[in-house]
């Protein structure tokens, strides 16, 4: 990963912000500045600086994982404020920026009290919006983790039979991409059948598998940090009356929504055609969550795609278009495929088709 580049963009925005520092709090935002996969660990970028605040336990690691232009600053007893402070003094810092969305209240207090002499300033989505358009690196480990999740999506469809419950599917899930080395799912899983899936994040439990109606599973890998995203609905045994019709909607809302998506349209508009079509077919008031978002570093990150979302598509993002229709009591639908905004227009990155696929 060019993380000399992203500390360069970083510096020429702390400059444009008259800041003499930033302190980054935010794993994801570590991540993605240094390589670091630990759970402690927090960085300081001057205009010359680099300095990697963790404590013993992730020595070893920073050597390994760490963008060796960090100086290893240990720190265990002392509060991340009272270091703030020594180092604002050695560097002459004045005015240093903090991640206002990533700190609580009572750390910014303290911050404030130990390190008075400095001016803390509160800022915003900085590293997220450099996250916003993915290089080509970043767009590999992004497509390995879709073809993982693929892969092991289509071996959990060979196991789909009587008796099976989502909690076995769940566990399967887990138990067969830790088996191909991947570290963990990039959430919990998403396994809802018949009725529990009708409600959009449903998690799994005990049911068990019901022929005839929706069977939804929304899964996802983090592979080398990056996340992927999907959810297909698939029947067991047939479809009961009505239920294919109603695929036939979300699918079209999908791809409607990925033929009207390109560079210089904006997310809301994206979101507008697939309701819109949906709405056309009656079930407007059955939609009721965004119609995608960013994924990254994150599963869930900018862009936002729906109808309140001020951003604009740019070559280089990833996100999910995932239109569903959700019936209480009886079921959803839900067929959730990423994209990659290209120069031109979008390519839909996964491999696995969006057919109706009935389980015999
Ligand atoms: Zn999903
Ligand atoms: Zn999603």
């Amino acid at each position: 990963m060019n993380y000399q580049s992203r500390i360069d963009a970083l510096r020429h925005t702390l400059a444009s912000l008259h800041l003499d520092a930033l302190l980054v709090s935010y794993l994801p935002n570590i991540f993605y500045l240094s390589g670091f996969t630990g759970t402690t660990a927090w960085i300081l970028v001057g205009k010359k600086q680099l300095l990697f605040l963790t404590d013993s336990r992730y020595h070893e690691r920073f050597r390994e994982e760490v963008f060796p232009e960090y100086e290893l600053v240990d720190f265990y007893q002392e509060s991340v404020g009272a270091k703030l402070s020594e180092v604002a003094k050695r560097f002459g810092w004045r005015r240093v920026g903090f991640e206002a969305q990533h700190l609580s209240y009572a750390e910014a207090e303290e911050m404030r009290q130990q390190a008075a002499e400095c001016e803390l300033s509160p800022r915003s989505g900085i590293i997220e919006s450099m996250r916003l358009c993915k290089d080509e690196e970043e767009i590999t480990r992004i497509r390995e983790a879709i073809r993982i999740k693929e892969e092991v999506f289509q071996e959990l469809m060979g196991a789909l039979t009587t008796g099976v419950t989502e909690a076995d599917m769940a566990a399967e899930f887990e138990y067969r991409i830790r088996k191909r080395g991947v570290q963990a799912a990039s959430f919990s899983p998403i396994i809802a059948f018949g009725p529990n899936s009708a409600k959009p994040h449903a998690g799994f439990s005990e049911q068990e598998l019901i022929p005839g109606v929706p069977l939804t599973f929304d899964l996802g890998v983090v592979y080398e940090g990056y996340c992927s995203d999907m959810t297909r609905t698939v029947f067991y045994g047939g479809a009961s009356p009505g239920w294919e019709e109603i695929y036939g909607i979300v699918r079209n809302a999908k791809e409607s929504a990925a033929a009207a998506a390109a560079p210089g349209v904006a997310c809301a508009e994206v979101d507008r055609v697939a309701r819109d079509l949906i709405t056309a077919e009656g079930y407007g008031s059955n939609f009721g969550h965004g119609l995608g978002h960013g994924v990254g570093v994150e599963v869930h990150e900018q862009p936002r795609v729906n109808s309140r979302s001020k951003e604009v598509l740019q070559p280089g993002m990833v996100f999910t278009i995932e239109p569903g229709i959700y019936v209480p009591g009886q079921g959803g639908i839900r067929i959730e495929d990423m994209y990659l905004v290209t120069e031109r227009r979008v390519e839909r990155l996964n491999a696995l088709g969006t057919d109706v696929v009935v389980i015999k």
